[in-house]
């Protein structure tokens, strides 16, 4: 492990007071966007002052260091200052998305023996029913309520009256500092458990990714409930100094380019289906706003279709990055950057601290341009230290000395990965393993399609058949003509054999709140069986 050159290892210290005492106390941390979109300013001393009111509340609490706590709010202050001040207190945190249902937010609270949860009065209606199931210690802090009731405590005036001044504890880098739920597209979320020595990786891959300069505006749309709005949504950019914007609204493509335009984001990370929504507007729509202020674009969470890479461009009129990694790796493993000529449909080159490879089974290394399993050599900083509370399942993802991200790749004779698919994802048709990544490309280049995922599902002859299921437009022809011109047109493009045996038209694919296809649930629909959990899913 790293030893880290910082006075303190503690995120939350690095992320505020570290930068005041670097001089930049009156740079501008958060540019904050409400739905309305009203701009609230915070520099970095406010934040450090905010933070520190956070951890003196919470200790006054009788929170201690290693407790569990979850953050339910929305992209406001109070869910900045809490989610770092806690970091200071060494309390472990977690942000929950917003639109978490009741029986999720009991079912994560029991798995990890959470303490408390902070929200506001605007879930309550489904806190109250949370409370219900829950030991009568456990409490919820409401950030704008005075009174308390019962389990219910107000905390607006003791958060405000709180003191700014509060001393973080030398934090050791292995302490545990928060931990996130994945997105639940293989199955139940899993509670994956970081430290604070992971701001090292936070802080290297955005110096590697991103190259920020100082002045840079930065804008990250993910939400801070999944692991890219936490780390290069709050830790990374805060801990390199840098300004960065917040919006606080959901996606609508007018309003994000309306903020691109009039605040000048140079750095924009986002996902692919964000680019997969954006690209069903005209281009000339994007051609109505100024984005010459756009740098870089990168994506991370799906994988980025070589037609998508060409679209960003032709829309920002700069480079689009892809990015690949997980909850699990806490951090970017795999990049396309600055530097790198980037091959649209390749992820990129692992991060140059990093060992990255293809492996079959332990020890078992494939050769260049064959799949396998995308592993990275274990340890680093911000690789995960545990599944909470499922230590067998976490033993299991590791191969020797690497651990296995359940995902197939290959890299070619350059040293660029190319991602297939989840291991689970990859179809065994004819006795070939296709991608449906790949197919999904092809499906995707067909006129009137608007969106497509493919899965394998099983089949007496060739084991699994390729079953595409597909949105289409309104203006599509008729749906046996936009059938066989997908057939064909995979065929061509990929093989016959990765041809889809079915279509299956639909009014939408289901995908997780952060973007992800859930083939799980599409598999399970198709064959008429129970879909599982569904506390992720978009609704
Ligand atoms: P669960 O583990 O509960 O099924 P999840 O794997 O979707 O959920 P995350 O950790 O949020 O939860 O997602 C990581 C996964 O997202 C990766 O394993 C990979 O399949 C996909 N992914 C992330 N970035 C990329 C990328 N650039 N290209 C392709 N796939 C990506
Ligand atoms: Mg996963």
């Amino acid at each position: 492990m790293t030893n880290p050159p910082f006075p303190n290892n503690n995120i939350g210290y690095l992320c505020t007071d570290w930068q005041v005492e670097l001089g930049l106390g009156a740079k501008t941390a958060l540019k904050l966007i409400d739905k309305d979109e009203n701009l609230s300013e915070f520099s970095f001393a406010q934040l450090m002052d905010l933070s520190n009111q956070a951890a003196n509340l919470l200790a006054s609490m009788g929170l201690q260091k290693g407790d569990r706590i979850m953050l339910l709010l929305s992209k406001t202050i109070e869910m900045y200052a809490f989610f770092l001040g806690a970091l200071k207190l060494g309390l472990v945190s977690s942000i929950l998305f917003n639109s978490i249902g009741e029986d999720s937010i009991i079912e994560r609270i029991k798995d990890t023996d959470t303490k408390a949860i902070i929200s506001t009065t605007r879930m309550n209606f489904r806190l109250v029913k949370v409370l219900q199931k829950l030991d009568p210690f456990f409490r919820v802090l409401l950030v704008d309520q005075g009174e308390s009731d019962g389990q219910f405590i107000g905390i607006r005036e003791q958060f405000a009256l709180a003191s700014t001044s509060f001393v973080t504890p030398a934090t050791d880098p292995e302490q545990y500092s928060h931990f996130h739920f994945t997105s639940g597209s293989t199955g139940k979320p899993k509670a994956v458990q970081h430290c604070h020595a992971a701001i090292i990786d936070h802080l290297r891959s955005f110096e590697a990714v991103m190259q920020p300069n100082a002045d840079d505006l930065y804008w990250c749309t993910a939400d801070p409930g999944w692991v890219t709005g936490t780390t290069y949504g709050i830790t990374s950019p805060w801990a390199s100094g840098l300004t960065q914007i917040q919006l606080d609204a959901n996606y609508d493509p007018a309003l994000w380019m309306r903020i691109i335009e009039r605040y000048n984001v140079q750095i924009f990370y986002t996902a692919p289906t964000v680019f997969r929504m954006m690209a069903q507007q005209p281009e000339a729509f994007y051609q109505q706003y100024d984005l010459s202020s756009l740098k870089r674009v990168y994506t991370v969470g799906e994988p980025l279709d070589p037609n998508l890479v060409l679209w960003g461009r032709r829309v920002f009129h700069c480079e689009i990055y892809d990015t690949w990694f997980q909850t699990e790796t806490g951090s970017i493993m795999v990049a396309n950057r600055p530097g790198l000529e980037v091959k649209p449909g390749s992820m990129g080159k692992p991060l140059p601290y990093l060992e990255a490879a293809i492996l079959e089974s332990q020890n078992n290394f494939m050769p260049d341009n064959t799949q396998g399993l995308l592993c990275i050599r274990k340890p680093w900083n911000s690789m995960f230290r545990e599944y909470v509370g499922n230590p067998v399942v976490y033993n299991n993802k590791f191969l020797g000395d690497f651990y296995s991200s359940g995902d197939i790749a290959y890299r070619d004779e350059d040293g660029y990965f190319w991602y297939i698919g989840r291991s689970d994802d990859v179809i065994n048709t004819a006795g070939h393993l296709v991608s449906p990544f790949e197919i999904e490309s092809a499906v995707m280049e067909v006129p009137h399609v608007l969106d497509c995922a493919v899965a394998g599902l099983p089949d007496d002859l060739l084991y699994e058949k390729v079953v595409a299921f597909v949105v289409h437009d309104q203006q599509a022809p008729s749906l046996r003509k936009l059938d066989m011109d997908i057939k064909l047109y995979v065929s061509k493009k990929v093989a016959s054999l990765a041809s889809p045996k079915e279509i299956v038209f639909t009014d939408k694919i289901p995908k997780t709140k952060s973007g992800k296809v859930m083939r799980r649930v599409l598999k399970k629909q198709y064959l008429g069986q129970d879909v599982g959990d569904l506390s992720t899913m978009e609704e």
